[in-house]
């Protein structure tokens, strides 16, 4: 059994994957980007993943390499797969995550159900779309974008002009994407793993609340899941049927090797929309760690590993996981953890170990119970006495 697992990257994601690798028996290395990162428990260095000779000595001292986030560039990726490190997931997978364009693509090249869409270059396309689309429409760079930054509501042909500038200055033809204003009923998560030899494990569809684009608050499984939907070949089927099948297609469509995420839009009138996926563990999966049998981060190193995956069952009726965001500069979610604690001994209360910032991810809260009524309650009381 590949005993060392490589992680780029060292955030709370890179974090998370610790506690499982301790019960596996399998060490972590993380290359972080700078010192003193959430994950710097098991960093074994510090370095520039753009940098080719940084991130293939680091993976000298590994049997496998795997990612905190979607950033090590292509070019970086390739050369580790041809100097034989097996990277999961590789390039060809991880690029449909790097890119929201070719995700496009992609996604509507296995028939996959895609918000309408098209790529565009200057103000005047943006202006024939929103013709189209009744004045109003998403407009998102392809590349760089994460918690909405880089996805903006416009209703008027000029409104992405700073960013046309920014691709006409970069000389590389790149284009945004435009995408119809998706009139959703709720937003949704679907995430499975998916080892190097095939076998598949899906979570069930959990809901997630985004607050000024940031992910809040995420209720697993999602409630009503098993409403009527359309299938993808047009066949009465559920909502929680419907986003199975369309991340285990995307998984197998391009190979994904890991945890794979697919955000979706419910609309509606029944229809499950893809609106972008992850390749790695994901915020929409936190809850797992108490709330299933496998946590997402152990399920990503067994993948990864391709070791057997595990039960994704989960083991209470309901979890609710709501993210801890950092308030005013120098509150640690350390200070307040004991009174939390004292206050809500059901809830588990999770530290990135991270500086507070306002805005940023500094940890999470969940609860699991019987009735959602209760169990969001009691999460949203527990994550509201940190950030008061
Ligand atoms: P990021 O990569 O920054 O997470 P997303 O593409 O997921 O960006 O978009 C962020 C949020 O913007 C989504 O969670 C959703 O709330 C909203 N959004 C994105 N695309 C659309 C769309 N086509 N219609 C309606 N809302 C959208």
């Amino acid at each position: 059994m590949k005993s060392t697992v490589g992680v780029i990257g060292g955030g709370q994601l890179a974090r998370m994957m610790i506690p499982p690798a301790v019960s596996l028996g399998v060490i972590i290395k993380v290359l972080e980007e700078a010192p003193g990162m959430s994950a710097e428990l098991a960093a074994t260095g510090v370095g520039d993943y753009h940098d080719l000779d940084t991130v293939l000595s680091f993976a000298k001292t590994v049997d496998v390499i795997t990612f905190d986030h979607e950033h090590v560039p292509q070019h970086v990726l390739h050369a580790l797969v041809e100097a034989g490190v097996p990277v999961h997931p590789g390039p060809d997978a991880l690029l449909y995550a790097q890119d929201k364009l070719l995700m496009r693509h992609k996604i509507t090249e296995l028939g996959l159900p895609s918000p309408d869409w098209a790529a565009i270059s200057n103000a005047d396309e943006l202006g024939a779309f929103l013709d189209a689309h009744g004045g109003r429409a998403v407009v998102k760079t392809a590349r760089g974008g994460y918690d909405g930054k880089g996805v903006r509501v416009v209703d008027d042909k000029n409104a992405a002009d700073d960013w046309f500038t920014v691709l006409a200055e970069d000389g590389r033809g790149g284009s945004l994407i435009v995408e119809e204003l998706v009139d959703f009923v709720r937003e949704l998560a679907q995430q499975v793993a998916r080892r190097p030899s095939g076998e598949i494990a899906a979570y069930p569809v959990v809901e997630t609340v985004q607050k000024g684009g940031v992910c809040a608050e995420v209720i697993a499984p999602a409630p009503t899941a098993t409403d009527a939907a359309t299938g993808l070949d047009g066949s009465a089927s559920t909502v929680a049927e419907v986003a199975r099948d369309i991340a285990v297609r995307v998984a197998e469509g391009v190979g994904v090797t890991g945890m794979l995420a697919v955000e979706l839009f419910e609309t509606r009138d029944g229809r499950v929309l893809v609106n972008e996926l992850a390749m790695r563990p994901h915020n929409s999966g936190h809850w797992s760690i108490d709330g299933a049998v496998t946590s997402q981060f152990e399920q990503h190193l067994r993948a990864v590993l391709d070791l057997p995956l595990g039960s994704t069952r989960p083991r209470d009726a309901w979890s609710v996981m709501i993210n801890v965001l950092g308030g005013p500069v120098g509150q640690f979610m350390q200070d307040r953890y004991p009174a939390v604690a004292g206050e809500f001994p059901a809830a588990k209360l999770h530290s990135y170990a991270k500086e507070s910032r306002p805005g940023r991810k500094v940890g999470h809260v969940t609860v699991s119970g019987a009735r959602l009524d209760d169990v969001l309650a009691d999460a949203r009381a527990a994550a509201a006495f940190f950030e008061d």
